[in-house]
């Protein structure tokens, strides 16, 4: 076995040479991530691996957290950044190289999440015994179960059922028995019904493991079997606080590596129903097979799945090798970016180390230096084939950026400096947005929550240094919609010569799809808010101008006339227009404008509404401490819809606006002395209740610098 030598700073990897040699043998290779509702115990259980693989000196893991090797992470114990390894793993003679690809587990980082899961094959879900299946743990099983990821199960923090919880062995059976029919009933609702049953977790077949990763052990049925060990020798050991003669008897990575190595499909296996699920090109092209075949002879396909800024060496982008292979030197193409370029360094991780090989084959994961324009979700084809490649599909995120904070320079100058600051934080994050307010000019930095701002905030300070930032408190995004039809509406162009009549009505949520089939007739344009552009209109001329309209409608959606907030699920009818015969009076923002404008002036009459952002929250407590959470939740206009009880634990599921959880941290942690823990998921957007919503439009008016009052119709239509 490897050794970590200690004093010489890095580890030793003699492995490397025998994991390169397996690399090339796809049956033995495996591609997993780690998964967990957070405070579950991914980290720990990482670490216990790493150990392993002689990557942390064993008396540091838990500690030291190896993957969690940025500073930020180590200060709010959440992994942000992904960092991966590969590791040996012997089992009944046979060796088997795993990739394990590092997946953040906390909620506000999920479009990390889902971006991981491109490049892996299976998942290795971590369940506390002790809370069981929670929010996150249903997300991430979703996830993965949606990108064809096959999930194994590691029940951990057992030991705490049997120390701490004092259960007997009976009832730990019956926490087990439950904890695995609540995962495979997720199995059963997301996964492809050709997996369903082939991907329930069963521990006869070793695709759960029991243990703990705080104390090391962990086993699967036939290890224990095979050493002749029962539940009752465990719950003895602890009894007579003698659990690392377990820890040395089943220890954890050997149970959670066999787990893999017997339950996840290699490469070649996956790889045949995996890439006609994420990729949508042609399956029978030269690359389309090869892709099919993990054919390390067939054209380079990777799928890039994640970029970081290496402040000593530029961009680093992980991937995974779909077909054929790469070396230093090959000439590449970026589908997205449309540029060729060369790969200047082909390595492999090992946590947060690079190691430079010759070469990496197919169904392989690789980090590659000198791709630079390459961003997450970016397909590399080697050169020859770039014009015969369909990139692969754009990812599914189920986040939406809701929060935003302006985000400036003390000192002007620094200005340059920010702006590489924050062109870094995109790379690395994608969901992240930036605009620049059109009126007072500030950097509005927007995410998916507060803690996922307050975080890429640091991130900024930490990446130009010596840069003072000022950082507004954190808004929330509305969105302006209708609830009734509104009326036909006429709007005049300036110049007299073009009239647009505008009709504005609510898009119901299963019209959306029709209208998508019917896109080639009259509608026109869709946007990312779901709000729709139709064409009524018989004019014959408008043909030529179709493309100003269209225009006019993204500018409306994008600043509504309530306050200036994106308009949402909006259906724009053009009822009927006149064209100036002059082609000079068809100026470009004369039709702009004007159909903006009829589309505002309609929109106001059809009962206009501010949208605002819902969050989904679980919250998990001591009981005595119910009464406390659900007294904040009715104060910050919460709903609750389900409470249930686990052991001395309530969870609480409800729902609660996004402006109401700004601060919440502060006053659960004082209200329940930090015992409350909680996650917030994006769920849909709300129709405020009409008196507060006036109020926030009031604000957001004034803010913005407009007058305090929502314009009359009528302002429009002249
Ligand atoms: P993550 O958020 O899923 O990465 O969870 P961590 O690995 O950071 O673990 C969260 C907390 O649970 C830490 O305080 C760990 O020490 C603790 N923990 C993790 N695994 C175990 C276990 O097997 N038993 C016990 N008793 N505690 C554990």
């Amino acid at each position: 076995m490897l050794s970590y030598r200690k004093g010489k700073g890095m580890p030793h990897f003699r492995q490397i040479p025998e994991i390169l040699k397996l690399m090339n043998r796809k049956e033995s290779i495996r591609n997993i991530g780690i998964v967990a509702h957070i405070d579950h115990g991914k980290t720990t259980m990482t670490d216990s691996l790493l150990v392993e693989a002689g990557l942390l000196p064993p008396q540091i893991a838990g500690i030291a957290r190896a993957l969690d090797y940025l500073e930020e992470e180590q200060k709010r114990g959440i992994t942000i950044k992904t960092a991966n390894v590969s590791f040996l793993h012997l089992m009944d003679g046979e060796s088997y190289v795993i990739n394990l690809v590092d997946t953040p587990g906390h909620v506000d980082f999920t479009g990390k999440v889902s971006r991981a899961l491109r490049a892996i094959d299976g998942v290795v879900v971590v369940v506390d015994a002790v809370e069981e299946v929670m929010a996150q743990t249903e997300t991430v099983t979703r996830q993965a179960l949606e990108e064809s990821v096959k999930p194994v199960l590691f029940i951990n923090k057992v030991d705490r059922l049997i120390g701490e919880l004092k259960l007997s062995e009976e009832e730990i059976q019956n926490k087990f028995t439950r904890i695995i029919n609540d995962f495979n009933n997720l199995v059963e609702i997301y996964g492809d019904p050709e997996f369903r049953n082939k991907w329930k977790a069963n521990p006869l077949r070793d695709a759960v493991v029991f243990g703990s990763a705080l104390h090391k052990w962990g086993f699967t049925v036939s290890k224990a079997k095979q050493k002749g060990i029962k539940f009752a020798d465990i719950i003895d050991a602890y009894k007579n606080a003698k659990f690392q003669t377990i820890a040395k008897q089943l220890p954890l990575y050997d149970a959670v590596l066999d787990m893999v190595a017997k339950n996840i499909p290699n490469p070649l296996e996956a790889q045949k129903y995996r890439v006609p699920k994420i990729w949508r090109g042609n399956l029978n092209s030269d690359i389309g097979r090869a892709m099919l075949n993990c054919d390390d002879d067939g054209p380079l396909v990777i799928c890039v799945t994640n970029v970081q800024i290496d402040p000593k060496g530029g961009a680093i982008a992980t991937g995974r090798v779909f077909s054929g292979s790469v070396k230093n030197g090959d000439r590449v193409y970026l589908t997205g970016a449309a540029k060729e370029c060369s790969v200047e360094q082909v390595s492999i991780y090992m946590g947060s180390f690079r190691e430079a090989v010759a070469e990496v084959t197919s169904g392989n994961i690789v980090a590659l230096k000198g791709i630079d324009l390459a961003r997450a979700g970016e397909t590399i084809v080697d050169v020859e084939h770039k014009d015969d490649m369909t990139a692969f599909g754009s990812m599914k995120y189920i986040s939406t950026p809701v929060v935003t904070v302006a985000v400036e320079p003390k000192k002007p100058k620094d200005l340059p400096k920010l702006f590489d600051a924050l062109n870094r934080l995109l790379v690395e994050d994608p969901n992240l947005k930036i605009t620049i307010d059109n009126k007072s000019g500030e950097h509005l930095l927007s995410g998916m929550g507060e803690l996922h701002l307050e975080t890429a905030v640091s991130f900024l300070r930490k990446y130009a240094e010596g840069l003072e930032l000022s950082t507004s408190a954190p808004t929330v995004s509305y969105r302006e919609s209708v609830t009734s039809k509104g009326e036909t509406v006429m709007a005049k162009s300036l110049n007299k010569q073009n009239t647009f009549w505008f009709q504005v009505e609510p898009l119901e949520s299963d019209e959306l799809e029709s209208i998508r089939r019917d896109f080639e007739k009259n509608a026109w344009a869709e946007d990312e808010n779901q709000n729709v552009l139709i064409n009524y209109c018989q004019t014959r001329s408008l043909d030529e101008i179709k493309e100003l309209i269209i225009a006019g409608f993204r500018w409306a959606c994008n600043s509504g006339p309530l306050c200036e907030e994106p308009l949402r699920n909006v259906k724009a009818k053009l009822i009927n227009a006149e064209i100036g015969e002059n082609p000079e009076s068809v100026e470009p923002e004369q039709v702009t404008r004007t159909v903006s404008r009829a589309i505002f002036g309609s929109f106001l009459t059809a009962k206009p509404v501010l949208l605002e952002p819902l969050y989904k929250i679980e919250i998990s407590v001591p009981t005595q401490f119910m009464g406390e959470c659900t007294n904040i939740l009715a104060h910050r206009r919460g709903k609750i819809f389900a409470t249930e009880q686990r052991n001395a634990l309530t969870i609480i599921k409800g729902y609660i606006p996004v402006s109401e959880t700004l601060g919440l941290t502060a006053k659960m942690r004082s209200a329940t002395s930090g015992r409350a823990f909680w996650q917030c998921t994006f769920d849909r957007w709300e129709k405020m209740p009409e008196k507060l919503g006036l109020e926030v439009i009031e604000q957001i008016r004034r803010k913005r610098g407009l007058p305090p009052e929502i314009p009359k119709p009528e302002k429009f239509v002249e």
